[in-house]
């Protein structure tokens, strides 16, 4: 597919990028498929979309539509165009999370980092229990994805997923670097309060469509984008792009991201420089962006 935009640093070579958020969940519970064939259909949407590396991230339960960090670990723990991030399994799940082991496994560089659900796991991001998780992502500086906003499941809390309460953890744990997944949605403008004060807050842009992006609600998505942008001022540095994967569509997104106004050194930045930065991916040749290193 030809690249909807050029790298800033270098206007010969195609656009590097990183998507860092997706699932090797199945979502359709009619169909139990492999997880062989599942990471196959990564990366064949990955080389159909330009996308040159993948976030993994496991779910708030395990199993056989949902994956177990051990499981992922075997199977893709030494991809060079995988990353793993650990989900934790808190309140949900009857086998909770070990966080012993989740260290070690962080220690080792298994895993690139961690990943909350509040509103699907029965707690808010705010919940006490969670400062042990806190303290060990600060340690080890590796960064916290949390979903924030809608959830895919009826089931869920969604009041629990607030953007705005990202801001209590940014406040109390200064030296972790949280993500709020999803920009809120649909609490984009708490979301771009949170990233314009707090400078340890992240947000990706995963997740705002189920499927392909439709004209009328891209428009819609796009509009809060650029609401967001005007209100956070340096986009480059807080937005990373992610597609949640397979519930989103990678090249429709792709095609999302050439699509929001922003200079083509920010673009690079969304694209995979933060992310590279902050999950610690190794890219075969890829140069930092041009500019100020976020
Ligand atoms: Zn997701």
């Amino acid at each position: 597919m030809p690249f909807p935009w050029h790298r800033a640093s270098n206007s010969t070579s195609e656009p590097v990028i990183i998507d860092c958020h997706t699932h090797l969940n199945e979502y359709d519970e009619t169909r139990p498929t492999t997880l062989e064939s599942r990471i196959s259909k990564l990366m064949e949407s990955m080389d159909e979309a330009g996308i040159d590396h993948a976030v993994v991230l496991s779910s708030y339960t395990a199993n056989d539509l949902r994956p177990h960090i051990d499981e992922l670990v075997q199977a893709v723990g030494d991809h060079p165009r995988i990353s793993l991030v650990e989900g934790l399994r808190w309140r949900y799940d009857d086998e909770r999370t070990d966080l012993f082991r989740m260290e070690e496994r962080i220690r080792d560089g298994v895993v690139k980092g961690i990943k909350l659900y509040p509103g699907y796991d029965q707690f808010a991001i705010n919940d006490p229990s969670l400062e042990s998780v806190f303290r060990i992502a600060g340690k080890h500086d590796v960064p916290v994805m949390i979903h924030t906003g809608d959830t895919y499941s009826k089931h869920a809390k969604v009041r629990h997923a607030h953007p705005l309460l990202v801001d209590d953890v940014a406040v109390d744990f200064p030296d972790v670097r949280f993500v709020m997944c999803h920009l809120g949605n649909p609490w984009f403008q708490d979301c771009a309060q949170v990233l314009y004060k707090n400078d340890n807050v992240y947000a990706d842009i995963s997740g705002l469509t189920l499927g392909d992006f439709e004209y009328e609600f891209e428009r819609y998505v796009m509009q809060r984008v650029k609401d967001m942008l005007i209100y956070m001022g340096e986009p480059g540095r807080q937005l990373l792009f992610g597609t949640d994967w397979p519930l989103a569509g990678m090249r429709s997104y792709v095609r999302f991201l050439a699509g929001i106004e922003v200079s083509e050194e920010d673009r690079d930045h969304i694209a995979w420089g933060t992310a590279k930065e902050l999950f610690r991916i190794e890219l075969p040749d890829a140069e930092a962006p041009a500019g100020e290193a976020p």
